[in-house]
């Protein structure tokens, strides 16, 4: 059975919950977009559940942000990936693309339901991080300049965690 979880924002207009197999929040995202809208640490955590589970509540309290992205030649364009949060307190909800339509990737600190402990992490999109920000790296921990190459998937399945 997969994982239920429960998240909600911090004024309590919207409240929500999905059914997820790869609930470690392992992945660290240091990319400005993440740490600009969900990471005062300097990285926000992405999970990722079943898009077709997702049940909410507060619908109409529910803002959409879809950030402008530039290459390092300046071309810009529209993310396909929106970004939900809530307009009354600001809370970073979840990520959703159409590009993906089976997927939804709540932020872990949105989430209530306690999550399994991760025993590694990835840190990802470091070469976006904040100067200020020195990551925790610890010695199972992998590292990336941008994407990993391993999906969340994967990343479950291959160390077992995986819930059917
Ligand atoms: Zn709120
Ligand atoms: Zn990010």
């Amino acid at each position: 059975m997969p994982l239920t979880l429960r998240g909600s924002c911090r004024c309590g207009a919207v409240g929500f919950s999905l059914e997820s197999h790869t609930p470690v929040p392992y992945q660290l995202c240091y990319c400005s977009i993440c740490r600009k809208t969900a990471g005062g640490g300097g990285y926000a955590i992405n999970i990722m559940g079943d898009a077709g589970t997702l049940k909410v509540e507060g619908e109409t309290s529910i803002g959409v942000f879809r950030a402008e992205l530039c290459d390092d030649d300046g071309a810009c364009e529209t993310s396909s990936g929106q970004r939900r949060f809530c307009t009354g307190c600001g809370t970073a909800l979840w990520m959703y693309d159409p590009s993906w339509p089976e997927l939804v990737h709540p932020f872990a600190s949105a989430i209530d339901t306690d999550l399994p402990v991760p025993e590694e992490k990835t840190h990802l999109m470091l070469r976006f991080k904040a100067s200020w920000v020195e990551p925790d790296i610890g010695p199972n921990d992998q590292r990336f300049d941008e994407y990993p190459v391993e999906s969340i998937e994967a990343w479950h399945r291959k160390r077992g965690l995986w819930i059917d």
